[in-house]
């Protein structure tokens, strides 16, 4: 049978959104539940998709079904296209799967001419009502369909009203519309040079094909990226006979939503205008009145509205967005879907739900977005002050929350001005490094003009729950002149700005923010995410109070730690400096012995903010060159302490450069090359987990884990592994412990998930670095990749960022490939992904597909992945 590509409303239902797009759905179910809706079709998605497999043309079988259908809507209206004596007029309305902006505007009074208008003046008694109708749809049509600015039209309207005088649009008269068409029509000519077409049908086709081409701009596409919607969807046309909100006193249109979409409180919360149509209530025009004021005006229909939208919301089991339109006293529905909300809103709604005995703590658990908990845990803009504001440039948005605070360029500075000062603190930096830390732990926000959302910046921005926009590659820092420009500003050191790190804007001066408050709903809510979820979730933490952050988020292990992050410290960096400028293995290793009682500390530390919880450890991973300082002074200040001088140690440093440091001499190839350094860490790894296990016999199963980066073949982990052990079961043995432990690597070169059955015979546990392991599949260097992936999403390459949302096709691939090889090798093996895409919802899902034990991500993500764990769960069991 041919594909159906057109569906009367009366043919569809609430469950067909794939194909009939959301508000073509929800028209044809409300028409199921016998509400007033006026009638008319759907335009399939497929049919969208069909046109652009057609080269972007509408197939001359869609075409003709189309026009059967307007055939099918004259007779349930009983009114014809294009009739001057009993007109159908129809809107145009786009609607795809999930509502989205960029998509084309709605025209309506479609099927109006020269004629036609006269008919309908006539018809209706109302001559007024007529030509501004005529007027509204020429100007949507241009503006939509035919690409001509519906300001210019605008413009026209307010030299009329100012050569009438008057205020209000309501106060011109038929006269004047009749006289805005003719103003309208020459314009529109003078635009285009052609007349502007009175031929209903064609009017009809060339919205249709307006609507289809809509689903490709930019805004469109953009927007897909954020929000993980395919470009493969297409989106739905629908054709619906017009209701007139415009024709007196005794019409008028509206928007309800069935709760407080900002606090979730349960009330009627709405707007109308009377004798006005469709976007006149939003588009400021007139002011409207709220809703509740309609029970006065007018109180039938406001009846009848409040018990149609109790009855949707009990439908729907969801807060509902309503469009209703009065005509002549007499209610329709125009359009129902579930509401957008705010965070907390969303949780009231979903906890409020199920105390009203409305849905069940399933139900609730996928009735909240995941990303949207960030804004629960993190400072927010004032809302008003926000939209109040306009930003000066946009870069990633790298790590949620807002900041507002003075600009300093260097760490130091930052630091001073936070304690010295108890000023609030912006960091702006080409790019951050581990130097920089200090800094940003006293700064509100980290503004970076370089790099990626796996960038230095972004990654511990994350960790530590501070707010961060990375890449805006339009910031230019001139650090010894104190200001940097954006956006035609010139911003000097000691200037206010304010960051938002959910969306990447940047704001020259000061938004207020609000706190965030944890509060019981949340605890209620997400307790019941973790009783439906399999995978564990644990935290990449570096520190003991990044662990008791996490384990305050519901953090059930550690994931990572990055043993790197403690030598940055003040007290240790010498001693790793004077480890990496040593000329033998002696030297080495007296430097090492001076880090080890350090690291041991720092371990002791985490194991027991963990309290017996699992914890994995990492051993050295960066390239050596990291640690060396670049600044003059701190060259000579070691090249002092080594008993050398400046020039050798420049030597050093200068022998230590590498062309591609990510592909380098790093993670497991230091330990390779320095089997001293796998032996330093395991000691103090070992020895605190001895004295914990002997404080805390409590700790049943307290097993640390030790893991070796980097691994693209057994070989090497072999090596290590013997080294690991040789130290470790030595300890052991001598202090009489029964402390066990387990050594597993880090998935993260594309050779070991290729190889992972003969990695897993050694190896008792793999643990995916997802970050580097996308860097070396794609063959991208995650710090640079910023400057060309938009390239890639403007020409449709990419949907989204590979580093940020696991590109499960090929990165996807490997890694299933890892899971099986690796359990055939060893059944039981423990599995589980640390890279930055463990706290990404999608990403989660895709972990409880291939079968981890676990996902671990920053501490403040802790909470997003314990949502998307339950909500992977629930879908699975569907
Ligand atoms: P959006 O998705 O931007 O809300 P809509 O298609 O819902 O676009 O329509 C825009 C406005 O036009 C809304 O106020 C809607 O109620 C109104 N509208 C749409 N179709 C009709 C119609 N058939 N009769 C009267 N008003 C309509
Ligand atoms: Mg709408
Ligand atoms: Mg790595």
């Amino acid at each position: 049978m041919a594909t159906k590509y057109v569906y009367l409303f009366s043919e569809g239902n609430g469950s067909m959104r794939e194909l009939l797009g959301g508000k073509g759905a929800n028209l044809a179910e409300m028409t199921n539940l016998g509400m007033p809706v006026p009638q008319g079709f759907t335009v399939t998605t497929e049919a969208c998709t069909r046109y652009y497999d057609d080269g972007q043309k509408i197939a001359s079988e869609i075409e003709a079904e189309i026009d059967k259908y307007v055939t099918e809507m004259e007779k349930i209206t009983g009114k014809n296209f294009g009739d001057p004596n009993n007109p159908l007029l129809v809107s145009v309305r786009s609607g795809s799967r999930a509502s989205m902006p960029g998509m084309m505007d709605t025209v309506l009074n479609l099927g109006l001419n020269d004629e036609v208008v006269a008919g309908l003046a006539k018809l209706t008694g109302n001559e007024r009502f007529a030509y501004d109708s005529y007027r509204r749809f020429i100007q949507m049509f241009s503006d939509v369909v035919m690409e001509v600015s519906k300001k210019d039209f605008e413009e026209i309207i307010d030299e009329m009203k100012e050569k009438k005088g008057v205020a209000l649009d309501t106060e011109l008269d038929a006269a004047d519309m009749k006289e805005m068409v003719k103003l309208f029509k020459a314009y529109f000519k003078k635009q285009k040079g052609v007349d502007f077409p009175s031929d209903p049908k064609e009017q009809l086709m060339e919205s249709v094909k307006a609507v289809f081409r809509s689903w490709n701009n930019e805004l469109a596409i953009v927007y897909r990226r954020m929000n993980d919607i395919p470009g493969s969807w297409g989106t739905a046309v629908n054709v619906q006979a017009m209701v007139y909100g415009n024709m007196g006193e005794t019409s008028g249109t509206g928007v309800a939503f069935t709760r407080d979409p900002a606090t979730g409180e349960k009330i009627l919360y709405g707007e109308f205008l009377m004798n006005a149509q469709g976007e006149d209530v939003v588009a400021g025009i007139r002011t409207p009145q709220t809703i509740d004021q309609l029970k006065q005006v007018m109180p039938q229909a406001y009846d009848e509205f409040v018990a149609l939208s109790g009855k949707l919301e009990k439908h729907y089991k969801d807060m509902q967005d309503m469009e209703f339109t009065i005509e002549n006293k007499k209610l329709y529905m125009l359009q129902t879907r579930n509401g957008k909300r705010t965070a907390a809103a969303a949780l009231k709604i979903a906890v409020d739900m199920v105390d009203e005995g409305m849905i069940s703590e399933k139900d609730a658990i996928l009735k909240v977005d995941p990303k949207q908990l960030d804004a629960l845990l993190h400072p927010q803009f004032e809302a008003a002050a926000l939209k109040a504001a306009k930003p000066v440039g946009k870069g990633l948005a790298a790590s949620p929350g807002a900041a507002c605070g003075k600009v300093y360029f260097t760490a130091h500075e930052a630091v001073a001005a936070v304690n010295d000062r108890k000023e609030k603190v912006v960091l702006v930096r080409v790019e951050t490094s581990p130097e920089d830390i200090e800094g940003m732990y006293a700064a509100e926000g980290i503004l970076t003009a370089r790099g990626g959302n796996t960038s230095h910046a972004a990654v511990v921005a994350r960790a530590m729950g501070t707010c961060c926009v990375a890449g805006c590659g339009d910031v230019a820092i001139d650090e010894a002149g104190g200001y940097f420009t954006l956006g035609g500003e010139k911003i000097k050191e000691g200037d206010y700005i304010s960051l938002d790190g959910s969306t990447g804007n940047i704001y020259v001066g000061q938004i207020p923010t609000v706190e965030t408050k944890i509060t019981g709903m949340f605890e209620k809510f997400m307790s019941w995410a973790d009783k439906v979820r399999t995978l564990g979730i644990r935290t990449n933490a570096d520190s003991p109070a990044d662990a008791a952050k996490a384990i305050e988020f519901g953090a059930e292990g550690i994931g990572l730690t990055r043993t790197e992050h403690m030598f940055f410290e003040a007290d240790r960096i010498p001693a790793i400096r004077e480890m990496i400028c040593s000329e033998t293995e002696e030297q080495r290793k007296k430097a090492l012995a001076k880090l080890e009682p350090m690291q041991q500390s720092d371990f002791e530390g985490i194991y027991e903010a963990m309290e017996g919880m699992p914890v994995t450890i990492r051993y050295l991973d960066p390239p050596l060159h990291e640690f060396l300082p670049t600044e003059e002074h701190d060259i000579e200040a070691l090249a002092k302490t080594q008993g050398k001088t400046v020039a050798e140690i420049k030597a050093i440093i200068t022998s230590l450069h590498e062309f591609n440091p990510m592909m380098g001499h790093r993670g497991c190839r230091l330990s390779v090359t320095y089997p001293e350094i796998a032996a330093m860490q395991t000691r103090a790894i070992i020895k605190a987990a001895i004295n914990m296990k002997k404080a805390h016999p409590e700790w049943e199963n307290f097993v640390p884990e030790l893991m070796i980066p980097l691994i693209g073949e057994v070989n090497e982990f072999v090596f290590i592994k013997n080294v690991v052990v040789k130290t470790a079961d030595e300890l052991i043995e001598q202090s009489g412990s029964d402390l066990k432990y387990m050594v597993g690597t880090m998935i993260e070169i594309p050779r070991a998930c290729i190889t992972a059955d003969e990695i897993a015979t050694e190896a008792e546990f793999f643990s995916f670095g997802t970050n580097d392991l996308t860097q070396m599949t794609f063959g991208f260097s995650r710090d640079d990749a910023g400057k060309f992936l938009n390239d890639y999403y403007a020409k449709k390459i990419f949907e989204s960022d590979p580093f940020e949302r696991i590109d499960q096709v090929g990165v996807g691939k490997l890694m299933e490939t890892a899971v099986q090889l690796g359990k055939k090798a060893r059944p039981g093996i423990k599995l589980g992904i640390c890279g930055e895409h463990g706290g990404d919802p999608s990403s989660v899902e895709f972990c409880h597909k291939i079968g981890l034990g676990y996902v671990s991500c920053s501490p403040f993500r802790v909470p997003i992945a314990r949502l998307a764990a339950a909500q992977a769960a629930l879908k699975d069991e569907e």
